[in-house]
């Protein structure tokens, strides 16, 4: 079953919500309750453009199960001209030409069903821009 987590932060998922602090405006995607980097507890909510640069990127030959027909896939840690970094995978291209620096555009897709109940889960894909 999907996490109740998870359905929560579907309306911020699609939106690309992210909390900037107002403390030191360090960029966190998913928003959270407490600045990681000065512990500060304001955010405000910035709407992330969909577009990243990549900074690291790795291919996974050995997905968990629900993503084994997608082998080999990319999956970087991309940083939006807002400054918030997160994972993602990258789809559309050879994962051995994800490299870092390479421009993104960031689209909402499905990402997989959760097993035989046929929930859907969507989330941000990387494509080459
Ligand atoms: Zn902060």
């Amino acid at each position: 079953m999907p996490s109740p987590r998870y359905h929560r932060e579907i309306p911020a998922r699609y939106r690309l919500e992210a909390g900037k602090c107002s403390g030191c405006g360090k960029v966190l995607y998913p928003e959270r309750k407490v600045c990681p980097a000065c512990r500060g507890q304001e955010m405000e909510t910035v709407n992330l453009s969909p577009t990243g640069t990549v900074v690291t990127s790795t291919v996974i030959h050995v997905p968990p199960d629900e993503f084994l027909n997608e082998a080999p896939y990319a999956m970087a840690v991309v940083e939006t001209p807002e400054g918030a970094r997160f994972m993602t995978q990258v789809v559309d291209c050879d994962p051995s030409t994800v490299l870092p620096g390479m421009e993104l555009d960031l689209e909402f897709r499905l990402i997989r069903k959760e097993g035989n109940s046929g929930i859907l889960c969507y989330g941000h894909k990387g494509v080459p821009g």
